[in-house]
């Protein structure tokens, strides 16, 4: 007999969480009536009462990315998990694949596709800066990659990455187009159909309002040829579309792990979100509220660490801290005394800028002004 060992018995205390207004780069603060979902009674992850919650999920996706793809689900995880859904899904060993690097993200794109055996080339760009599409033409033509990978919103810099007719220069050069459209998606305009786009995925937790855990993913009839021809099995056992496709292409609904039911729940009723207000409305209020911040930080003598307001984030903002100014220190004094989050840089913009995130139900007015209001108080200005 064993006896049972007492040391981890741990009485830990009822949750009692702090209520943040979180604008920083996500998670943002989930909707209301996201929450009120989530707390929803779980069903079966076969119940036809939760396979209709998959259609309806599958279907508002297409709206939301402007995508006619039939091959259109949330993956079970963060954004981290779709993100290497698409590499190993579309990378096979020795594939020569392009990765436009702005930022911390394509960085992230660069390290999972060599870890499924692709020859990776990549393209850099100082951290707040896009490529033109010459540049983007330049990097197909000389390394002829079978994928290209670009980061439509790149989170760790602010900088949004033009689509104009990348699209068309892959297709002209039979490579894949992939982008990741995680902090863009629910906040910036998107057409994944016109832009040529082949793969894409998303998250929960930032433009759909929703907490962290199922994230967005599809992939367009090239990507699924790609995915169908593959001479070796995709890598991943967890995250391989070709199986896990036969739980959500409406037909077999056979079992591949259990869906996370209440989490599925959030992101159906923050796709419903999107789909009242309409995305012209959503993208205008989005530009409009980061129009108002960005006013607002001129006004404070503060500017943005991206130049070209055409190339900002809406949902996301990077501040150049002034000279004399701990970043950390005000991040901090944000949370302690006004319960408002925002984030640092990191990487080569580390203690240089403010990440300020507007994103989904959080991107508001009034929560534009208080934050100014108390970045005001704090800076002294
Ligand atoms: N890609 C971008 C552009 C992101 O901003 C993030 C997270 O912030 C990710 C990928 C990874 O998503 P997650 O942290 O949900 O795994």
């Amino acid at each position: 007999m064993f006896s049972i060992n007492e040391t981890h018995r741990f009485f830990a205390p009822q949750l009692d969480v702090p209520l943040r207004l979180l604008l920083g780069p996500g998670p943002s603060n989930a909707h209301p009536r996201v929450l009120q979902a989530i707390a929803m009674p779980q069903i079966g992850h076969l119940d036809p009462a939760f396979i209709q919650v998959m259609n309806d999920i599958q279907e508002m996706l297409r709206y939301a990315w402007q995508t006619d793809n039939p091959f259109t689900l949330p993956v079970s995880g963060t954004g981290s998990a779709a993100m290497e859904a698409a590499i190993a899904n579309l990378v096979e060993p020795g594939d020569v694949v392009l990765i436009g690097v702005i930022g911390y993200f394509g960085e992230r794109l660069v390290e999972m596709a060599s870890r499924y055996g692709a020859d990776v080339r990549r393209m850099d760009k100082p951290w707040g800066e896009v490529f033109t599409l010459d540049e983007i033409s330049a990097g197909v033509e000389t390394h002829r990659p079978t994928l290209l990978g670009l980061v439509h919103a790149e989170t760790s810099t602010g900088a949004l990455q033009p689509m104009d007719g990348v699209g068309d220069l892959c297709r002209a050069h039979d490579c894949l187009l992939l982008i990741d459209t995680v902090t863009s998606l629910g906040t910036t305009p998107i057409f994944l159909d016109e832009w040529g786009v082949d793969a894409a995925y998303s998250c929960s937790q930032k433009g759909l309002s929703c907490p962290p855990g199922a994230s967005p993913f599809t992939l367009g009839e090239r990507a699924l040829a790609k995915l169908h021809g593959r001479r070796t099995k995709v890598a991943n056992w967890y995250l391989d579309m070709s199986i896990l496709s036969q739980y959500w292409d409406g037909k077999t609904r056979s079992y591949h792990h259990t869906a996370p039911i209440n989490s599925m729940y959030a992101v159906r009723e923050g796709l419903r979100l999107v789909v009242e207000e309409g995305l012209a409305e959503r993208w205008a209020r989005h530009q409009a509220n980061a129009q108002r911040l960005w006013d607002g930080l001129t006004e404070l003598d503060l500017a943005c660490h991206v130049n070209d307001p055409a190339h900002r984030i809406p949902a996301l903002t990077t501040v150049r801290v002034p000279a004399g100014i701990d970043a950390r220190d005000t991040a901090v004094r944000l949370l302690n005394d006004y319960n408002i989050e925002i984030a640092g840089g990191f990487g080569p913009l580390a203690g240089k800028v403010w990440r300020i995130g507007l994103m989904g139900h959080n991107s508001r007015p009034e929560n534009v002004t208080l934050l100014l209001a108390a970045l005001k108080e704090i800076l002294g200005r």
